[in-house]
């Protein structure tokens, strides 16, 4: 069947079918006066999540994300905190690039930055001028949107119901509301590269444009970004760039939905937002990216704690299987491997293959088996997760019923069985993740209550011992044991 993606270009999920033999993908990057929230991270994971699985499909991929380095914005951080606005940038585009690398968000190829591209984004105005589609005024240049009769293809809007929304600001010399900058003229004091046009800076849209097409060709494959940037960025993007090449710009449109909080889009301008650096405080990475690939990417997340806690409690439960199974091999040939492609291909439909392995995950519970396991790491790993070895002190507890497994493989215990089915049944009940902790436990004390039944008693203390040098002490009263962790 083969990749399909939603097209916002035409509202529909379309073939997948690049243009050469590379992929070619271009994202908008952020605007670096500030760093990044959980919303901005989410894009460049759905980016992470495509390209894993072009990848994985047999597909060379080059991608190109841009820095936006200088803007109003920016100048405006300059002002407020009375410090050089690239230091500014080089701050906050290396803390984006630390969240990218600690959630294993795979870096692009290039990060292009706008202040690098001055000559390209000076040329491609030059050329719009030439054409006819721009006019320079007072120092800034504009785009004239009415020249370019398709303007409002990609967001579906009409030209003519814009009119009214199009205000002039007067500091501006736009010939029509609808008009954008390609060229802003520096104001006294702000940072300024010259142009034919005179002291001044881009907008903000050309670079994009400027930067893509540099890059990537006059027509390239796939351009991603979240669902805001389709009007007026992504529509002015297309006006721009087709306009000075009279070729098609980007073939394929892929927007993510916001990050909300309270219902609304986190945004830092209303200071509504949650930085990413806070965010990986409390989570691991994989439970982030759990949390951000159990929505499709298309449809919108509400950003809270209780649902990043269900996350934290379902991954413990795939992470707690498979560290069941010692050293665990590679395979090739996973389980459901048709449905989990077929779920991956229909428009990266994440929370369909994410419902895939917990369904293994609940098959395996109730009979364990290495070819989940070995197919539940293969599928997580696909997708982004970064494999991880056990926290202490779980890996404590994971380690005796090693041993103890171990053991009763030795003395061909049918106690096994029973005692494996236990273990998994129990952990099928749990919810959170507070809970893995003593339930586990508690498997040890099933199996050890078992064991004394059998006299086995040698095991049984084992068991006991070992759990001691960890700290944790059993009581027992009758057929009951209960247990207490020391403090340390
Ligand atoms: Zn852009």
């Amino acid at each position: 069947m083969g990749l399909r993606l939603h097209n916002t270009f035409s509202n529909k999920i379309e073939d997948f079918k690049p243009l050469g033999e590379v992929v070619r993908i271009y994202s908008c990057g952020l605007t670096v006066q500030s760093a990044p929230h959980i919303g901005h991270m989410r894009a460049y994971m759905v980016r992470d999540v495509l390209v894993r699985w072009l990848v994985h499909s047999g597909y060379k991929v080059k991608t190109l994300e841009n820095f936006t380095d200088i803007d109003d914005k920016i100048i405006e951080k300059q002002k407020e905190q009375k410090r050089d606005w690239r230091i500014i940038a080089d701050e906050n585009i290396a803390k984006y690039l630390d969240a990218c690398d600690k959630l294993n968000i795979k870096r692009a190829d290039f990060y292009p930055r706008a202040t690098q591209h001055i000559e390209e984004i000076i040329e491609l105005v030059n050329k719009l001028i030439e054409k006819g589609f721009a006019y320079e005024k007072g120092g800034d240049v504009y785009f004239k949107v009415r020249q370019f009769p398709d303007y409002g293809k990609l967001s579906k809007k009409n030209i003519d119901d814009l009119v009214s929304g199009a205000r002039c600001v007067p500091t501006e010399h736009k010939e029509d509301p609808l008009d954008f900058a390609l060229w802003k003229a520096a104001k006294p004091g702000e940072p300024y590269w010259i142009s034919p046009w005179g002291k001044g800076r881009p907008g903000w849209h050309i670079e994009c444009s400027a930067m893509s097409m540099h890059h990537l060709g006059e027509t390239f494959d796939i351009h991603t970004g979240g669902e805001d940037l389709i009007f007026p960025h992504h529509e002015n993007e297309i006006a721009q760039s087709e306009c000075a090449t009279g070729k098609k710009f980007a073939r394929y449109w892929l927007h993510n939905g916001w990050v909300t909080l309270g219902g609304e889009k986190m945004a830092k301008s209303t200071g509504h937002y949650f930085l990413i650096e806070d965010v990986l405080k409390d989570y691991r990475p994989n439970v982030i990216r759990l949390y951000l690939l159990k929505t499709q990417y298309r449809h919108q997340i509400e950003f809270s704690r209780e649902r990043l806690n269900e996350a934290k409690a379902a991954y413990l439960r795939i992470q707690t299987y498979i560290h069941g199974f010692e050293n665990l091999p590679e395979t090739t040939e996973p389980l459901k491997l048709k449905e989990f492609t077929e779920a991956m291909d229909d428009d990266l439909n994440t929370p369909k293959a994410l419902g895939i392995i917990f369904d293994l995950i609940k098959q395996g519970y109730e009979k364990p088996s290495l070819d989940i396991a070995t197919s539940i790491k293969y599928y997580l790993k696909i997708m982004g997760f970064i494999e991880e070895v056990p926290e202490q002190p779980l890996a404590d507890i994971v380690e005796i019923l090693h041993e103890v497994k171990v053991k009763l493989k030795e003395k061909k215990s049918t106690l096994l069985d029973t005692a494996t089915l236990g273990f998994w049944n129990l952990l099928e009940d749990i919810k959170t993740s507070e809970e893995f902790f003593p339930n586990l436990i508690y498997v040890l004390l099933q199996i050890r209550n078992q064991l004394r039944k059998d006299k086995d008693y040698e095991l049984a203390d084992f068991i006991r011992k070992r759990l001691a040098q960890k700290g944790i002490q059993i009581f027992d009263k009758g057929d009951v044991s209960t247990f207490r962790v020391e403090a340390k």
